[in-house]
């Protein structure tokens, strides 16, 4: 008999957490989790899943309006109802919380609703201030919005308020040039808000291709989107009713009835008790771990947002079954984070996977192969908007070194283009599978002339 209370405590219910607890409870081992909000972590509560429920709603305008070129008519303007939507949204995400409790409970895992901090390498302590001892504790705690640090900040919502918002807002000041802060932009003007994006660099989506940055800016432009570069907001006050004025930094001011700020995201560590139980953090604040996901405290171990490798939920899902294969399941596994496919849900939308242009000249020869062209429905529908392909090549080997997509679908397309890059496909590969006509992807096997700018 164990001298603990549990073999391993995890602390948060989210995407890494409740896959880490439920695989090394498989394995045999008695395991509890802690959640001080609600299960099913960031993710499945105001992350990845109700977004895409937003962008889902925010692209039936788009609809609406390609269909009168397929001879549609509607007898009356649609109406939208921002309430309706919200509720449906809460309705499927207290089903899916459900849905993650149970699995939790099925699988003989402990649930505690209540926040846990670590107490020792080998306790941890809950907020009604129950002692728990573990062999091991996961810290799968995630992480959250970066607040801003200039006068008024806390006037602005960050996402999580986002999802929750009593009303559409008619006018709204985003904050951010990364992914969270372009799908917000794209939801509320989609929707029919009035959305000014306002971002400090020269350009979007750092960290990507550069053609899918300037594509997917001139998409939200199309939208109606005012995108601001190299500014940043300098103070927010309040207006009447509620309402924000939102000075720029270039002295402008702006009046909305929402400020957001996404303007980055830092993980959970405060108060968690990691560095008096031993465990290191990087300089970014994150926990550092080793490629098993072990911290510098043997007994404790990270997975997720927490330890700001990847961060997204496939990657947290992954890094948390890793660890039970490997400390429970006698199966030492590491998480091999090369090509990975990500997605921005823009209207158009963008999907990737591998190398940007940029990254692979750095370590040599490129061939590109990259095409715009006009998609099947937008000659009916008559949207002025191109869809972009992208294949960055290995000169050398031929080896497709990345995928990049703007357009409807891509993230569709852009999970399956990635079974081929991960598995090491040639330009080759792609040439010598079929079309599939008629459809957009068909383009990523018809790429026939290099591209010479
Ligand atoms: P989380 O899912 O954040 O779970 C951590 C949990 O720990 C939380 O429930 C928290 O309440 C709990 N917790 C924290 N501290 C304690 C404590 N001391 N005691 C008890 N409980 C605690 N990823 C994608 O892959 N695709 C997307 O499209 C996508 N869209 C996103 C959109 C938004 C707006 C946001 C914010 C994120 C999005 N992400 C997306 C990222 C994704 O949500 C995260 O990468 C993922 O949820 C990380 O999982 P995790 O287990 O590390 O942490």
């Amino acid at each position: 008999m164990s001298q603990y209370d549990v073999d391993l405590f995890v602390i948060g219910a989210g995407s890494g957490g409740v896959r880490a607890a439920r695989i090394a409870s498989g394995y045999g081992a008695r395991v509890a989790v802690a959640e001080e909000y609600r299960i099913g972590g960031t993710c499945v509560i105001r992350g990845c899943v109700p977004k895409k429920l937003l962008v889902y709603a925010s692209r039936f305008p788009d609809g609406f309006e390609d269909s009168a070129g397929f001879g549609w008519s509607f007898p009356a303007e649609p109406t939208f109802s921002w309430a309706a939507l919200i509720a449906a949204k809460d309705k499927e995400i207290a089903r899916l919380s459900g849905l993650y409790e149970q699995n939790l409970a099925k699988a003989g895992v402990a649930i505690h609703r209540q926040r846990a901090v670590v107490a020792g390498p080998n306790a941890v302590r809950l907020a009604d201030g129950t002692e728990i001892t573990a062999e091991r504790i996961l810290v799968a705690a995630g992480g959250g919005p970066t607040v801003g640090d200039f006068p008024g900040a806390e006037l602005a919502i960050s996402s999580n308020e986002a999802f929750d918002l009593a009303e559409l807002p008619e006018k709204i000041v985003i904050a951010g040039g990364g992914y969270i802060a372009i799908e917000f932009a794209g939801v509320f003007a989609g929707l029919g808000s009035q959305v000014t994006l306002v971002h400090r660099g020269e350009k979007l989506l750092r960290g990507f291709d550069e053609d899918l940055r300037d594509e997917v800016k001139a998409g939200l432009e199309k939208r109606g989107v005012i995108v601001r570069l190299n500014e940043r907001i300098a103070s927010i006050a309040a207006g009447e009713g509620g309402s924000k004025r939102v000075s720029l930094a270039s002295g402008e001011t702006l009046d909305a009835d929402q400020a957001m700020l996404a303007i980055g995201r830092a993980p959970h560590v405060g108060g968690l008790g990691l560095e008096a139980a031993g465990v290191r953090l990087n300089e970014k604040g994150a926990v550092e771990v080793d490629a098993f996901s072990q911290t510098s405290a043997p007994s404790i171990y990270a997975v997720g947002d927490v330890t700001d490798r990847m961060n997204l939920t496939p990657v947290a899902i992954r890094e948390g079954h890793a660890f039970a294969d490997t400390v429970y399941g006698g199966r030492p596994t590491t998480v091999d984070l090369s090509n990975v496919p990500t997605a921005v849900f823009a209207t158009p939308e963008l999907g990737t996977v591998g190398l940007t242009e940029a990254e692979a000249r750095e370590k040599g020869e490129v061939d590109i192969y990259k095409t715009r062209f006009r998609s099947m429905k937008a000659t009916l529908s008559g949207r002025d908007e191109k869809v972009l392909m992208k294949l960055v090549v290995d000169a050398a080997t031929t080896k497709v070194l990345g995928v990049h997509i703007v357009g409807e679908d891509a993230a569709e397309m852009i999970q399956v283009a990635g079974i081929a890059v991960k598995m090491g496909a040639t330009k080759a590969d792609f040439d010598a599978t079929v079309a599939l006509h008629p459809s957009a992807a068909e383009e990523l096997v018809t790429l026939r002339q290099k591209w010479t700018g």
